[in-house]
């Protein structure tokens, strides 16, 4: 597994296994790695790619003043192992400095989908992750580009992007990966103690509220949505920020009775922010 600290290194990487014919695949990362990270190099793997790239890149650019950049946890040495157990090929870290240097200037703005949601909560993150995105994206120039779905409106924000910006890079999104009592794996996660790690199993469950609602048959937006919200302003140690139900592909608002249907809950328990969502659909014919 090769190690790679600068723009240069990653793509002379890219270019060298392109010559070689490689099916090049990256999965972009802030660290701090479980399994639901790993799950995006297997979805790589699955795609065909024979050379995966993983980034461990902490993005000062994507955390709005007072947020967590500082003290986000990082563990390179433990995310290495981990990375190279799951047949990575390379790794790319690049230093802040190398990303952003003095007289840096140039960001990439994605309108529509960046609104609202977590972007009305902390304005200028998807700016930064798009800025971050578009440099991994012409570093690695890979064939495929894999994310989580649990960050949903950051897919659909690099989805438009790559789009937009004709990238000509496949953007894979790849299922959520939870623990044991549904709560999304999330680096944030190491946050949780005690009694907050218990209180914040309240987003996954709202939306399992939601879910069995839908499965039985309801298809009113609102009360889907209100099913979900219900669940977490009922734990005392959470604070909602927003619940919502939106178009999956488009994350425009959802109103009256829906056959498809993404409800997205943010919410801050002890001091993690915590995110979540479901997609829920009918099956065809199924109404
Ligand atoms: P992060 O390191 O939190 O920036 O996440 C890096 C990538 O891993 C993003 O594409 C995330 O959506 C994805 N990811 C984070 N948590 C999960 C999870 N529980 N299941 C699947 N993918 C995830």
């Amino acid at each position: 597994m090769e190690l790679l600290r600068t723009p240069a290194d990653m793509r002379a990487w890219s270019d060298a296994l392109k010559m070689a014919g490689a099916r090049i695949g990256l999965v972009p990362t802030m660290g701090y790695l479980h399994e639901g990270h790993i799950s995006l190099v297997r979805v790589a793997a699955a795609r065909g790619c024979g050379a995966i790239a993983a980034s461990i890149f902490v993005n000062p650019t994507q955390f709005t003043p007072g947020e967590d950049y500082e003290k986000y946890p990082r563990d390179e040495a433990r995310d290495l192992a981990k990375l190279e157990g799951a047949g990575v090929s390379a790794v790319y870290l690049p230093a802040a400095s190398d990303m952003y240097p003095d007289g840096y200037q140039t960001y990439v703005e994605v309108g529509g989908v960046s609104q609202g949601l977590c972007g009305a909560a902390r304005p200028g993150h998807f700016r930064g992750v798009a800025t971050v995105v578009a440099k991994l994206f012409l570093a690695a120039r890979p064939h495929v580009a894999v994310f989580g779905e649990k960050d949903y409106q950051q897919l659909a924000v690099i989805r438009a992007m790559a789009r937009d910006l004709d990238f000509g890079i496949e953007i894979v999104g790849a299922p959520t990966v939870r623990e044991e009592d549904g709560l999304a794996m999330s680096s944030r996660n190491a946050y949780l103690k005690g009694e907050d790690r218990t209180a914040a199993r309240c987003l996954s469950r709202g939306l399992s509220r939601a879910k069995a609602l839908f499965d039985g048959g309801e298809r009113d937006a609102a009360t889907l949505v209100a099913a979900a919200r219900r669940e977490i302003e009922a734990e005392k140690r959470a604070v909602l920020d927003y619940a919502e139900g939106r178009v999956s592909e488009t994350l425009l608002p959802l109103k009256g009775r829906v056959d498809a249907i993404t409800i997205l809950v943010a919410a801050k328990v002890g001091p993690a922010r915590l995110i979540d969502n479901v997609t829920l659909t009918a099956e065809p014919g199924r109404r």
